[in-house]
């Protein structure tokens, strides 16, 4: 059932509300890199591409981060999408140790790269459940075990060096996990695309009709590359059908609200196994998502309209999280890409196509790594980290 039509909270920036439109692309260019896709990921690829001194086109069906890397809850959380103590039976400890300790490398680049003001090192919270008192015994019970998995992952970071406090606050207990970072996600692409398009070129609102070797087609022109990066993470199994199978698209849903007391929320907080969560913007804006996991089959898909019943879900979670009501001014969805064992894909598809993408529901930090992997895959010919499925 679809209820709303996607208008996305972050837009409402000032910043990113008087961001000028890219060109289409309209000619037959030729550069040593197209990369296809300018959300986080791609954006990332192409700073890498410009930092080897090479020439790179950047094409995207829509506006820089018209997909999830612009519609996202904005969360910058250390580690891969399976909290490390968990990702550490199934992919090796090391491996998801070494993951996590890149994605807190890569909060400090984008810090420096943008600034304290996008990149808000705030921490982040990790509740065991919801906020407030359980509403009844099967979330008592849940919170229970989650509380019991805080401390195993405490257990676990702490042995490793990786910075963690216990939580107790008003928002109920949990884990304070200090180098984590809040942004609004729309002005971490616009930003990347800002620095990145003084030497890249890059063209918006052109869609890839087609991949071939050495060639991307759009409706207006084409770009010829002796490399092309697909950085795109939901809907990518349509874009490369080969990969259906590898990457299957999900829909996730958020809302904001109309500015509630500041300050309730410090920084980013995510509750009940992380399927929930919400940021507060310093007007007062609560930025809230979750209910994936309540509504699994119906987001399977690729529609990325908001639906009725995700948003009920949603704005009742608002409600929990700021512990009064709330008025919702904006609800939004977008695809993202999930993998069989959760590790990301960064693979070959064709001769001198590379993707990357499948980052699980968390890939603002493991995308960009991701995207440099793709390239270094495609022009050193480098095997990606095992903490990716190649
Ligand atoms: C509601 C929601 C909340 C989330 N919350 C978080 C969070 O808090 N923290 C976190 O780490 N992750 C979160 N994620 C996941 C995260 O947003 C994504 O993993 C990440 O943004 C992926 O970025 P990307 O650049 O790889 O891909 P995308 O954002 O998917 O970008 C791909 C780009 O490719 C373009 N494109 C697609 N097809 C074509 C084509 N044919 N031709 C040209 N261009 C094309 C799209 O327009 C898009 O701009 C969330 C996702 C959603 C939807």
């Amino acid at each position: 059932m679809t209820g709303y039509r996607s208008v996305v909270g972050w837009d409402a920036d000032p910043v990113v509300a008087a961001t000028p439109a890219r060109p289409k692309l309209a000619d037959h260019l030729t550069a040593d890199v197209c990369v296809i896709g300018l959300g986080g990921s791609g954006l990332a690829a192409v700073g890498e591409v410009v930092r080897r001194g090479l020439s790179v086109v950047g094409v995207d069906a829509g506006r820089v981060a018209a997909g999830a890397a612009g519609r996202n809850g904005g969360f910058l959380l250390g580690g891969p999408a399976v909290a490390v103590h968990q990702a550490g039976v199934g992919w090796g400890l090391e491996s998801a140790l070494a993951l996590y300790r890149e994605t807190l490398d890569e909060i400090s680049r984008l810090q420096e790269l943008l600034g304290p003001e996008v990149i808000r090192r705030v921490g982040s919270i990790r509740l065991a459940g919801l906020p407030g008192e359980p509403r009844d015994e099967d979330e008592a019970a849940d919170r229970l075990r989650e509380s019991a998995d805080c401390d195993e992952q405490y257990r676990m970071l702490t042995e490793h060096g990786i910075a963690v406090e216990r939580y107790v606050g008003p928002l109920g207990s949990g884990l304070y996990l200090p180098d984590d970072a809040a942004m609004n996600p729309a002005r971490r692409a616009l930003g990347l695309a800002e620095i990145y398009g003084a030497t890249a070129r890059l063209y918006e609102s052109s869609p890839v009709t087609r991949i071939g070797p050495g060639q991307v087609s759009t409706a207006g022109g084409s770009v010829s590359a002796g490399l092309v990066i697909v950085a795109v993470d939901g809907r990518l199994d349509v874009l490369l059908p080969e990969l259906a199978g590898r990457v299957r698209t999900a829909r996730l849903q958020m809302l904001a609200t109309a500015p509630v007391a500041p300050g309730l929320l410090a920084c980013p907080v995510y509750g009940r196994w992380g399927y929930e969560y919400a940021q507060q913007d310093s007007s007062g804006r609560v930025f809230v998502g979750g209910g994936r996991d309540r509504f699994l089959e119906q987001e399977w898909t690729i529609d990325t309209e908001p639906t009725a019943q995700v948003q009920h879900w949603i704005e009742q979670l608002a409600g929990r999280f700021v512990a009064g009501p709330v008025e919702v001014t904006h609800r939004w969805a977008a695809s993202v890409g999930y993998t069989p064992d959760a590790r990301p894909l960064v693979t070959e598809v064709r001769p001198g196509v590379v993707a990357c993408g499948g980052y699980n529901g968390t890939g603002n930090l493991v995308g960009p790594i991701a995207a440099r992997a793709a390239v270094a895959l495609g022009i050193d010919g480098v095997r990606p980290a095992s903490y990716f499925a190649t």
